[in-house]
């Protein structure tokens, strides 16, 4: 039973497939995804310290255990993302893969976000390894493609990959963010 909590889009989800080895393990509108591999798990994106005892149950719930998770990835280095990166850190033991730039974003716990330092701060994780344009991350026979797509974040970050759903090749693609927040000017 996870403990409820007071913000809204950060409420339990039943966790659940959503094709071949790609699962949902996120709160109600803060997404979380489990990549499962032979050789250990990747998952994308913490949420709020709030959304990873949501994250922890629901990996659970699949039959997986949190402590095989191997990557942890983000998106985009906001709060309502990687808040929660140390505790899920700490839950599942596994190794913090970044961008360039929305690394200093975690390692400060928030405070170096243009956009959000000065309102959302959250405890700093340790970035185990900076993540390059194109970098191919390679776990059990998984292959997860990195593409910087900065916009959303200075350093937000699509990851794509290919999934055999019973002989169907399916192309995958986690979208990093593509929407502007109020007072980011692109330029200038
Ligand atoms: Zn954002």
């Amino acid at each position: 039973m996870v403990a409820q909590n007071n913000i809204p889009g950060n409420q339990p989800f039943p966790a659940h497939k959503v094709v071949a080895n790609i699962y949902y393990v996120g709160a109600d509108d803060f997404t979380s995804y489990l990549t499962t591999t032979p050789a250990g798990h990747i998952v994308l994106n913490a949420g709020y310290a709030e959304t990873v005892p949501i994250i922890e149950a629901g990996i659970r719930k699949l039959g997986f255990n949190p402590r095989d998770v191997k990557v942890l990835l983000n998106g985009q280095a906001h709060f309502d993302h990687v808040a929660g990166m140390a505790a899920l850190q700490k839950v599942t033991g596994g190794k913090v893969y970044s961008s360039e730039r929305d690394a200093p974003v975690l390692e400060s716990g928030g405070v170096k976000d243009p956009r959000w330092g000065k309102e959302q701060t959250y405890p700093p994780v340790k970035v185990d390894h900076i993540l390059c344009d194109g970098e191919k991350i390679t776990l059990g026979g998984v292959t997860v493609h990195t593409r910087l797509t900065p916009g959303h974040s200075m350093g937000c970050t699509t990851f794509t990959t290919t999934v055999d759903d019973k002989g169907r090749k399916l192309e995958v693609v986690f979208l990093g963010g593509t929407s502007i927040n109020p007072g980011v000017h692109f330029v200038g």
